[in-house]
């Protein structure tokens, strides 16, 4: 499966990081116009429009509302992030159904205003180090996938992602095993509930991954690409990455 490499600016960016995504799309197209990684940048709000106007790859929000337009001050539609550029949004993202309260019933609306509107879908899931120390993180993993999967879910706008909630922006890893482990749970759960259509379903790896530690999570037994946070706020140290994402017989993007 192809892999995709996405990053994640959250609460970070103005006009003047846009050189960032220059820099990004020069080096995917540097090695002669096409890369065998899909790569895919989550901006602010606010940056969506000037970043997909200048960006050579998919531009995308951190964020939708579940309804098209209403009584929701602060949030925007799927409908209001695609009219300004918006290929795709995160959705469920750790930073949210712990922010913000947002639960599996409302991810899932989320992504299916996704669908509605023909965009693309992170969709995230992951526990927290109290429920990996219980020994619960497939079981409450595999339950928020089943809980926030959106019906119409398949492989050609939705991908997994999964982030322990411990290793985003912490510096901290989970093992390659681990991840392996997982992301073998998410997929069993996948083609459970999808049948083969699972089997497509793009699963990405969270947290805080780095140009060290790429090439042995993405190419871990189903991992199909990664959510990157902070690693994806400079194009030093974001293109290593969709480097390491590459089939690993080629040498550059
Ligand atoms: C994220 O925000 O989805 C994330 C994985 O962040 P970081 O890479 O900084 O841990």
């Amino acid at each position: 499966m192809r892999k995709l490499v996405a990053g994640n600016w959250k609460m970070n960016g103005t006009l003047a990081s846009l050189a960032e995504l220059d820099a990004i799309g020069a080096a995917i197209t540097g090695a002669g116009g096409g890369s065998a990684v899909d790569v895919a940048v989550a901006v602010p709000a606010t940056l969506i429009a000037p970043a997909a106007a200048r960006a050579s790859f998919g531009i995308g929000a951190e964020d939708v509302h579940s309804a098209d337009s209403g009584a929701h001050t602060g949030c925007i539609s799927a409908p209001m992030a695609k009219e300004a550029g918006a290929v795709f949004s995160i959705v469920g993202h750790s930073e949210r159904r712990a922010g913000q309260g947002e639960t599996d019933a409302e991810v899932k609306a989320k992504a299916e205003a996704l669908l509605r509107h023909r965009m693309d879908a992170i969709l995230c899931v992951g526990e927290t180090l109290d429920q990996r120390e219980a020994g619960d993180a497939e079981a409450v993993v595999t339950a928020q996938v089943r809980a926030s999967l959106p019906d119409g879910a398949g492989g050609d706008w939705l991908a997994i992602a999964y982030e322990p909630i411990w290793a985003i922006g912490t510096g901290r890893t989970a093992t390659v095993d681990d991840v392996a482990a997982m992301h073998a749970a998410i997929r069993r759960t996948l083609v459970e509930l999808l049948g083969e259509e699972g089997e497509g379903v793009r699963i990405l790896y969270g947290g805080s991954v780095t140009a060290d530690n790429a090439a042995a999570l993405l190419h871990a037994p189903n991992v199909d690409g990664a959510l990157v946070g902070g690693a994806s706020l400079t194009a030093a140290k974001f293109v290593p990455i969709i480097e390491a994402a590459l089939p690993q017989t080629r040498a550059a993007v």
